[in-house]
């Protein structure tokens, strides 16, 4: 073994002994050096371990994508699924054992390009999935093309005189859509991350996480870290999470406002 190799292993070795990241699985993510998604990772892998929720009752469904190979990442149950089938997939697990924790999770592409039919569908039923929907408005995977929340100019490989098309906000469709849970964090800050996702599990009913997030690998003009932490800022301290008319202007607002938008009473 290298001497990077072996400096690795230990280091792996002593974050496994330490059970600091007690969800993670003996497989290493494959993401790239500098992905928000390691961030996302440690907020899920902190709102687990605070709540104590046994691995073997939680499943993690992806689709395709960079997003998609996560269930590999966690040491829990999982299905890698086809091309923006994570939420439907998830259903199905969520109707076969009612007591699991289900988690789908996927890019922007696979979730509001291909699987965009699916969205409507788990809202309005409000089953008790958590999605988690990983947004950094580029295909990572296929290495850099625009996607369905991709701004107006976004200049990739695919798109050399600018994106021609209008992005989708998701955040609005998934309150239009009726989700009971929108919360809208980002991958810079695992902690808030990690608190939402606690109030959206323990949330009876569907839960949706818009997640903003940085490809560093393909993306040098629109979401890089320097302007999402630019951007990013809690939401106002008024807001009233329970006022769905609120949550609704809040996400018309450009503004990358972070929280719990919307709650719904049941
Ligand atoms: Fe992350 Fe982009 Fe690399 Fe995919 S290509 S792992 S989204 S940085
Ligand atoms: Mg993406």
């Amino acid at each position: 073994m290298k001497t990077s190799g072996r400096v690795l292993a230990e280091q792996v070795k002593r974050i496994a002994e330490s059970k600091v990241f007690s969800i993670r699985s003996p497989n290493l993510p494959t993401w790239c050096p500098g992905c928000g998604y390691f961030g996302i990772h440690q907020g899920l892998n902190n709102a687990i371990q605070r709540l104590g929720l046994p691995h073997h009752k939680i499943v993690v469904v992806s689709g395709i994508g960079c997003a998609g190979r996560y269930p590999f990442f966690t040491d829990t149950y999982g299905l890698h699924t086809v091309h923006g089938r994570a939420l439907p997939v998830s259903t199905g697990v969520k109707l076969a054992n009612p007591e699991l924790t289900v988690f789908a999770v996927g890019g922007d592409g696979d979730g509001l390009g291909i699987g965009g039919g699916h969205l409507p569908h788990i809202a309005r039923r409000n089953v008790d999935v958590k999605y988690l929907l990983f947004d950094n408005s580029i295909y990572g995977l296929t290495k850099g093309q625009p996607s369905p929340s991709s701004p107006i100019g976004f200049k990739t490989k695919a798109s050399p005189q600018g994106n021609k098309d209008a992005p989708l906000n998701a955040t609005l469709l998934a309150l239009s859509y009726g989700a009971s849970f929108v919360a809208r964090l980002f991958a810079g800050d695992p902690e808030g991350i990690t608190n939402a996702l606690i109030q959206g599990i323990r949330h009876k009913g569907f839960a949706f996480f818009h997640l903003y997030t940085s490809c560093v690998t393909f993306d040098k003009e629109y979401k890089t870290w320097e302007h999402l932490k630019q951007w990013v800022h809690p939401l106002p301290s008024k807001h009233d999470p329970t006022n769905l008319k609120q949550a609704i202007n809040e996400s018309l607002d450009d503004s990358f406002s972070l929280g719990i938008l919307y709650k719904r009473m049941e």
